[in-house]
């Protein structure tokens, strides 16, 4: 199983990371990076090798196309 990011971690903290997001109508399931469009965990560009809440958000957030 792939490890979740850790929203401590110095990257995450640095983007200000959240597992469940508080801005209306962001979250990484509908953010350009997110590699996947499906799944509660997904991959995210920024986190090579994590995986992300697909309602995370983090200040990096772009809408998808
Ligand atoms: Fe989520 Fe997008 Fe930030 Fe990745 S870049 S953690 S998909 S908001």
């Amino acid at each position: 199983e792939v490890a979740k990011v850790d929203p401590t971690s110095p990257q995450a903290s640095a983007l200000k990371y959240v597992h469940d997001s508080a801005v209306e109508g962001q979250n990484c399931a509908n953010c350009v990076y997110i590699q996947s469009a499906e799944g509660d965990w997904r991959p995210c560009a920024l986190f090579p090798g994590k995986q992300v809440s697909a309602n995370g958000w983090c200040s990096a957030w772009m809408k998808k196309a």
